[in-house]
């Protein structure tokens, strides 16, 4: 850069304040703008070289030529003018001012820059000092900001969700239009007023509350609000901070929810139409198929005058069929209930391996008919409790252990084990059956749906599992599986578990030795309490059960063929124990499921009372010392 604009430019004063000649030169060389000189005129006297950088123009293009090449087209002409209404004291739009235009560069386009203008006197003339700095990064950085504000925009827009922003001090910045809609509103001025309409008494104090735990802990918030008019909205609050960390503002998207939980409510109340359907039904068909059950019992058993063989068949045809199709009815009851919320389950810890040992001896009979192997490979050490509701587990048990017999080959194996974790131990039930495809395996908890299996002779109605994950679901445990076509299926639950058992187990493998039949009649009302004293009495073969509903039925059976003994359910009794036994005709009697038996004192020494869940070896030792030990 040329001497010229250091000398023209400084007085001498200045020369003394900031330096020398050298310092200029090198200061205006160096500078990373553009410095031109120009005279009164107009005219261009000398320019630094960053002037070629920012605008492309050699030095001798410049000098000589009127500054009007750099400006744009539209400027073009209006130089001259501009500078005779600064010389005539008129308006200063850039001299001594400075202010953003834009640069004509030697090739044509517009470079926006920052021009400084300072007047120079020296002697009688006038010069005028033009710095350039070139603001193209930052007119760029500016205009990607507001496309990226603009694109924002659009999409907050665009939401079908209403957003908005509400500052820390409590105005309200921002609402999109899916808010300014859902609230009534035209602009977000009016949205503190609206809101205040729409929100419920204390309302607005909890979300306040929820905006200043925001604030303290800076964890979004996840909260429901339902406003005067009925809807409800899910509100979801994030904190803004300014980049600098400080918080300023909270953003929250609601989502209307109304739609959807009056939908969930609609389905809710058809569910429970449809459970209660369900329920009502199989009770109006429990109760006179247990009668035909029990009447043909009845006639099975007649001896005066005994049936001819054929109508023996006949009855005995009848009571297979009852009995199968009341097993399909309290599966469907089951799972009506479970859906309608209205079984309950009393999970307690209970010893494992007697329930393992007794569901597997309760269906030993139906593996030696479908000539499959069942064992167990529990270890020695396996003496610990599960916590489940006692009843329900072994109906999972029998449930999942007789899918593994029925969907077997002849001669396969089902074995049950175990794998104990931490506090929890896996129940697994494998079987070397015709397996399940893998694209039908997430089908199989559904109920009614039996996988095909609908078209073989197995019998079954497709609820047993999904009466049986519902259960395990309600005991706080899971099931999972494995399954091979052609190979055979797992099906493992897991429960909590607790190493060693506080209750004495010593004694439950205490054998029972009875030497002669006998008949004994159980009083229930819970069929799922039925079935699984049924599949212990398969077990043992000189004892014939009956099931009944209640005790009017038990009385008038027992009056034409009096059982050994009598079962009755602590839930059926009317009476103390030895009114009803007195009732029932006299005769031994067990209480069972009695929920405890400090509370259940009978004086007679023919009335054993068992406390809940009761276990096969507690009722085996009763039923022996009733009938025969005191006998
Ligand atoms: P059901 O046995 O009465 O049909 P479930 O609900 O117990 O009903 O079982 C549903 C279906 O799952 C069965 O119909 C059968 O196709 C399949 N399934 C269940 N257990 C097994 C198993 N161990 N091996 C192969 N298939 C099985």
């Amino acid at each position: 850069m040329d001497n010229q604009i250091v000398k023209k430019s400084r007085t001498d004063k200045q020369c003394a304040v900031t330096g020398t000649d050298a310092h200029y030169q090198a200061l205006v060389a160096s500078a990373a703008a553009a410095i031109l000189v120009i005279d009164e005129s107009g005219v261009i006297i000398d320019a630094n070289p960053y002037t070629r950088t920012l605008l492309g123009y050699d030095h001798r293009q410049l000098v000589g030529n009127n500054v009007e090449c750099l400006m744009p087209p539209e400027h073009e002409g209006k130089h001259q003018h501009y500078l005779m209404q600064y010389l005539t004291g008129g308006e200063a739009k850039v001299i001594g001012t400075g202010r953003r235009v834009k640069a004509r560069h030697v090739d044509g386009h517009l470079v926006p820059v920052h021009l400084a203008v300072s007047e120079v006197q020296i002697d009688s003339r006038r010069e005028f000092i033009g710095i350039m700095s070139d603001l193209s990064a930052l007119t760029q950085a500016q205009a990607s900001v507001k496309h990226e504000r603009n694109q924002l925009k659009t999409i907050i827009n665009a939401i079908a969700n209403p957003v908005f922003v509400r500052e820390l001090g409590g105005r309200y910045t921002m609402a999109n239009h899916a808010c300014v809609q859902a609230v009534g509103v035209d602009s977000v001025e009016a949205l503190a007023d609206a809101f205040a309409q729409l929100l419920p008494k204390g309302g607005r104090e909890t979300l306040n509350a929820l905006d200043h735990q925001l604030t303290m802990n800076g964890e979004p918030v996840h909260t429901d609000v339902t406003l005067n008019d009925g809807r409800t909205f899910k509100l979801a609050k994030t904190l803004i901070h300014y980049l600098e960390g400080e918080p300023y503002a909270i953003v929250t998207v609601a989502y209307d929810a109304t739609p959807l939980l009056n939908a969930m409510k609609d389905a809710e109340r058809a569910n429970q139409a449809k459970s209660d359907f369900l329920s009502a039904m199989s009770h109006e068909l429990r109760t006179p198929l247990n009668c035909v059950l029990g009447y043909a019992q009845l006639l099975m058993n007649a001896t005066s005058p005994a049936l001819e063989a054929t109508q023996q068949q006949y009855v005995a045809q009848i009571h297979q069929s009852g009995r199968h199709l009341l097993a399909l009815i309290n599966d469907v009851l089951d799972l009506a209930k479970i859906e309608a919320g209205k079984i309950s389950l009393n999970p307690s810890w209970a010893p494992l391996r007697p329930m393992i040992c007794e569901a597997i001896d309760s269906l030993l009979p139906l593996a030696r008919r479908q000539t499959v192997s069942l064992r167990h490979t529990l270890p020695d050490t396996l003496n610990g409790d599960i916590y489940v509701d006692a009843t329900r587990f072994k109906q999972v048990l029998i449930n999942l252990i007789s899918n593994a017999i029925k969907y077997n080959h002849a001669g396969g194996r089902v074995t049950v084990s175990t794998r104990q974790q931490a506090e929890t131990i896996t129940i697994a039930v494998t079987d070397t059956g015709i397996g399940i495809e893998q694209d039908k395996l997430s089908a199989l908890f559904e109920p009614f749906n039996r996988l095909a299996a609908e078209q073989t002779h197995i019998e079954g109605a497709g609820v047993g599992l999904a009466v049986t994950q519902q259960l395990i679901a309600q005991m706080q445990g899971e099931i999972t599986v494995s399954s091979e076509v052609g190979k055979g299926s797992c099906f493992a639950v897991t429960f909590p578990y607790r190493g060693q058992s506080l209750t004495e187990i010593a004694s439950s493998s205490t054998p029972f030795t009875l030497t002669q039949p006998h008949r004994v009649l159980f009083i229930e009302p819970d069929v799922a309490q039925q079935r699984l004293m049924a599949d212990w009495f398969e077990d043992w073969p000189l004892l014939t059960l009956t099931c009944v509903h209640d005790l009017s039925l038990a009385a008038a059976m027992a009056h034409t063929t009096p059982p050994s003994l009598f079962m009755v359910s602590h839930a059926v009794l009317d009476d103390t124990a030895d009114q009803v036994q007195s009732r029932l005709g006299e005769r031994p009697m067990i209480v069972v499921n009695v929920p405890d038996t400090e509370s259940m004192q009978s004086h007679s020494d023919s009335i054993v009372t068992l406390a809940s869940p009761v276990s096969g070896a507690a009722l085996g030792r009763a039923m022996q010392t009733l009938l025969e030990d005191r006998a």
